[in-house]
């Protein structure tokens, strides 16, 4: 079954960061200066991650927000144009640099990382309210926590109230986050790390997940998924209220940053191409999608095309 890829849009409201990655054999420990072996130069920020790995799988996408008036904004620009994401929405201002990331990955692929989120923080609401029909046409909103919260907040409303289905990633995630966030997110996705900032629980395994996504689905969201790295995710539902585990494929990482997005991306995917899937199957694939990224470096760089995937994800 082909989706048209021209019928239905899906919007994301997120934060560009250019990423500086040093490949290293371990993380270092405070006050220490290692060797690393390779560096490099990448795009990323969650939202335009989850984004260009939407894009890549085949949905028309377009990007709301800001990056600086600067080179690495300009580069930014050309980035969301070579993935066929739409530019209308996307601001530039000279009042802040591109946001940028500092990202050390070790041999095992594990990775410790440091935003400074630049221009991302000034995304406003007049920005949001140009961009308002498309968001009210869109099939599908993901939004994050790299712009401020009150932005994300009222993106997530406005697409709400016109009955485009929201996907919420709480990342970076604070304890204290607006319960606004829960009722208005039609699906909170997050990883292990988010899940017990956010309940206080210890979450280390799928039924430590499980019960995590009880308390979150208990203060209004109608799906919560919580990711779980080389071990999958947990589903729950208020339709389904009792924890699915849905494991992944073994495979041998290279690199795991922005896996995360790549499985949000692929899963707004799902949601705004495939909606008659049941969301066990678009997890099953959104899993398949985020394993095959950890198998190469870098965030965008690591997300695979449509055609680089089995024809029976589509
Ligand atoms: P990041 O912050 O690095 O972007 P994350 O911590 O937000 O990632 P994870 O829970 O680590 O997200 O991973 C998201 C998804 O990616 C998992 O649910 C799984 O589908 C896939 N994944 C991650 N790591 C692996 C791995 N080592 N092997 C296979 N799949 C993986």
């Amino acid at each position: 079954r082909q989706a048209d890829a021209f019928s239905k849009v899906m919007q994301t409201t997120e934060g560009c960061l250019k990423d500086y990655d040093s490949l290293t054999p371990r993380l270092p420990k405070t006050g220490e200066t290692i060797h690393g072996h390779k560096f490099f130069i990448g795009f990323g920020g969650k939202g335009a991650n989850q984004c260009v790995q939407a894009a890549r799988l085949g949905a028309k996408t377009a990007m709301v927000c800001k990056v600086g008036k600067d080179s690495f904004g300009n580069d930014y620009i050309e980035n969301f144009k070579q993935n066929d994401i739409s530019t209308e929405f996307t601001y530039q201002t000279k009042d802040a640099a591109t946001g940028t990331a500092s990202i050390i990955v070790n041999k095992e692929g594990q990775n410790i990382i440091v935003i400074v989120a630049g221009a991302n923080l000034l995304l406003n609401t007049e920005d949001l309210r140009e961009a308002a029909n498309a968001i009210s046409s869109a099939k599908v909103m993901i939004c994050q926590l790299e712009v401020t919260p009150a932005i994300s907040l009222e993106a997530l409303t406005m697409a709400h109230s016109s009955g485009v289905k929201t996907l919420f990633n709480p990342a970076p995630a604070t304890a204290d986050l607006d319960p606004r966030f829960y009722t208005l997110s039609d699906v909170f996705c997050c990883n292990e790390t988010e899940a017990e900032i956010l309940t206080s629980l210890a979450v280390s395994s799928p039924a430590d997940a499980g019960k995590a996504a009880l308390v979150l689905l208990e203060r209004g969201c109608r799906v919560v998924i919580i990711t779980l790295g080389a071990a999958g995710c947990v589903l729950l539902s208020q339709a389904e209220p009792v924890p699915k585990y849905i494991p992944t494929e073994k495979v041998k990482a290279v690199d795991t940053t922005g896996a995360g997005d790549s499985f949000v991306g692929a899963l707004a995917f799902y949601l705004a191409y495939y909606p008659n899937l049941s969301l066990e199957e678009m997890l099953k694939r959104s899993n398949f999608i985020a394993a095959v990224s950890v198998q190469a470096a870098g965030t965008q760089s690591s997300y695979p095309y449509k055609k680089d995937l089995p024809l029976d994800l589509f």
